[in-house]
């Protein structure tokens, strides 16, 4: 069935994730940046992405990085099901263990959750099996178990993607026609147990972000504009940080990272915001007249 598809040069160091990167403003989508990983584990994930049109991302890790494509239906343990899975371009290792909700006119604006996560295990070389068009191998999942077969077939004709189709072999993981498809069965994160509808809502503005909306236009002094901080991302604060149990030390450290303040027996929870944030959080300490050393690793 494999389809005589000219297959590009294998990807090599940073040329890997140029794609990745180009398709993305990292300064706008909460997805991890372009960093290429090492080492030879075969982890995989599937992904349940709630875009434009809903699909799911299977994705698996070979050279440091993770082969992608994005199957239509999602998969299916039914034998006889073949799933179009379009080939995307390789994702860094961090996207794993990725969810969250990617910004509305963002490249695959919407929520995306982690439906399954596992090993996979290739049957044969891997690499010859991308050039040639056929992979055979086997996952094991928490949902997703059993052999499979990738499969390159022919684009249509003025087709630029590359489709592939997904299928599940006979095994004892394999369910026969008629019986429910595990994509139904199956509609939360593997992760966090939400399902995309509750990840996106809590993408939405919280109450307490909202109350300080107030807060910050009677500021009189405003905040720097956050899409000028190098590397900054807007996103929400958690409700809640554990503070890191305080030690005592003669001198206090130096250094870019540490923070000083006055307080006897108070805890001092800083989060960076921005970088006016820890000098705000410090002239409201001072002026609450505390009087003890403590000084707490900023994140
Ligand atoms: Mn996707």
């Amino acid at each position: 069935m494999a389809a005589p598809v000219k297959q590009a040069k294998p990807q090599t160091g940073k040329k890997a994730l140029q794609e990745y990167a180009r398709k993305r403003d990292f300064a706008r989508t909460p997805e991890p940046k372009p960093k290429r990983g090492e080492g030879t584990a075969s982890g995989f994930v599937v992904q349940k992405h709630a875009a434009r049109r809903l699909h799911f991302d299977l994705r698996l890790e070979l050279d440091g990085v993770l082969k992608s494509w994005a199957v239509t239906r999602g998969p299916s343990l039914t034998l006889g099901e073949k799933r179009l899975a379009v080939r995307t371009e390789d994702h860094p290792l961090e996207y794993l263990d990725f969810e969250g909700n990617i910004p509305k006119g963002e490249y695959g604006g919407g929520s995306m959750i982690v439906w399954d996560r596992g090993r996979w295990l290739p049957e044969g070389d891997p690499h010859k099996g991308l050039a040639k068009g056929h992979l055979a191998f086997a996952l094991e999942g928490s949902r997703l178990k059993g052999r499979w077969h990738l499969v390159r077939i022919r684009p249509k004709a003025g087709e630029k993607s590359e489709p592939w189709l997904l299928m599940k072999s006979e095994d004892e993981f394999a369910r026969a026609p008629g019986q429910p498809e595990i994509t139904e069965e199956e509609s939360t994160s593997y992760l966090s147990g939400r399902t995309n509808q509750e990840l996106a809502a809590d993408g939405a503005l919280r109450a307490d972000h909202a109350a300080r909306v107030t807060t910050v236009r009677q500021r009189k002094r405003l905040l720097p504009d956050f899409a000028t901080i190098k590397g900054a991302r807007k996103g929400l604060l958690p409700t809640f940080l554990e503070p890191i149990l305080a030690s005592n030390c003669d001198k206090p450290p130096s250094g870019p990272k540490w923070i000083h303040a006055k307080s006897s027996m108070t805890a001092i929870v800083c989060r960076r915001a921005s970088m006016a944030a820890p000098s705000s959080c410090l002239r409201e300490r001072r002026s609450t007249g505390r009087s003890a050393f403590a000084a707490s690793p900023m994140r």
